[in-house]
């Protein structure tokens, strides 16, 4: 979807000023504007009441500033809440709160389904319908910020929910770009995880920008049979390559890139894995979160014990990687990582979304 040329929501603060440029008014407005639409959380143009009258007079009659709509909200026990967001065409995503961890975290979309088809990952079933504006992407953190009583407050955000973010790269770091202002939420790219399937160009893209987010990286496999069956994309960027551009991606002082491996119970979790996990991670700066399956209907796998779990991570730690077990938030509401899902996915088969990530 092309977003509507006179959706505010949609533009970063050099463009908004640009905008008011050319349409006649001063620069200056943007960051008044900024501040209403991420600190405030006021879209609505009638109340910006620090522009004149005449000024939103006119703004309301030639611009809109687009907000994905909550259409449910759902508390789990244990405090998650998952949002089911409709976009302006009807389409509609997942966001996920997850209180204290300790930090409070927003785990964001940046598509709506996914093209990368893992096998244990209910989103990949959905295939790719579209990818986010950055509008939509900002807008989902607005939404929850908004929900949550945070507009005022930090919070952590995960680029974790459905989409892989860099096969909708610049979307998703213009939504950076539109977080970081200094005059809507000021975020930190410190703040910020980007979770990928580890697609090369996009890596090596983000090795070079300046807002830069922390990296994790889904690798869920250590040997390429196992890791092309799980995470079709290996085909293209092997785990070798993959771990290549790892060692050449550029780490502040103290940060490390976090590798995520699912446990899939008989299949990826035997102590043989562990070890060849160790020897895979030699020379980059590590750690591992093993995150035992959330399992799910139509999910050909299971999770494993907490016992197979722990020995895991026995051998990670014995090794000195620094290893942590992720605890599922909310799956009594299917808000846990890979059971975000909503109806209306594309009917499009494997190979047809593997033909489109292969672009
Ligand atoms: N596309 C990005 C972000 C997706 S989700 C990526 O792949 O990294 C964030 C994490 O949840 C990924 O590591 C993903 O592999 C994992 N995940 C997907 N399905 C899961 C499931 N059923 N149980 C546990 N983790 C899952």
């Amino acid at each position: 979807m092309s977003p509507e040329p006179h959706d505010l929501a949609e533009l970063d603060p050099a463009e908004l000023e640009a905008l008011l440029q050319t349409s006649g008014s001063e620069r200056f407005h943007a960051r008044q504007i900024y501040r209403w639409i991420y600190r405030y959380g006021v879209t609505d143009f009638g109340r910006m009441t620090d522009l004149s009258r005449r000024l939103r007079a006119r703004l309301e009659a030639e611009f809109v500033i687009n907000t994905p709509r909550v259409v449910s909200d759902e508390l789990s026990i244990d405090g998650t809440r998952k949002f089911a967001l409709e976009l302006g065409d009807g389409r509609r995503i997942e966001s996920v709160f997850i209180p204290d961890t300790p930090s409070m975290t927003f785990c964001i979309s940046t598509q709506v389904g996914c093209a990368m088809a893992c096998g244990f990952c209910l989103t990949g079933k959905m295939g790719l319908v579209r990818n986010l504006t950055a509008g939509e992407i900002a807008g989902q953190v607005r939404v929850l910020a908004a929900a949550t009583n945070l507009l005022e407050h930090s919070f952590n955000i995960v680029l974790m929910g459905m989409g892989e973010p860099l096969h909708n790269y610049e979307h998703t770091m213009k939504a950076l770009r539109m977080l970081n202002s200094e005059h809507g939420f000021a975020m930190s790219p410190r703040r910020v995880t980007l979770s990928t399937v580890g697609i090369i160009p996009g890596l090596e893209r983000l090795a070079h920008e300046a807002l830069m987010p922390n990296l994790a990286v889904s690798l869920h496999a250590t040997t390429d049979a196992q890791r092309t069956a799980l995470v079709p994309p290996n085909k293209r960027y092997p785990l070798a390559a993959i771990l290549e551009a790892c060692r050449r991606f550029p780490l502040k002082k103290r940060s490390r890139i976090t590798f995520e491996y699912v446990m899939l119970d008989a299949v990826n979790d035997a102590p043989e894995d562990a070890r060849r996990l160790v020897k895979l991670l030699s020379g980059i700066k590590a750690k591992v979160n093993l995150i035992p399956l959330n399992p799910a209907p139509g999910i050909p796998y299971s999770r494993p014990s907490d016992a197979r779990v722990d020995q895991f991570a026995q051998i990670l730690a014995d090794r000195y990687i620094t290893v942590s077990v992720r605890k599922s938030r909310g799956r009594d509401i299917r808000a846990a990582c890979g059971q975000l899902i909503v109806e209306g996915g594309s009917k499009k088969t494997a190979a047809q979304q593997m033909a489109l990530l292969l672009r």
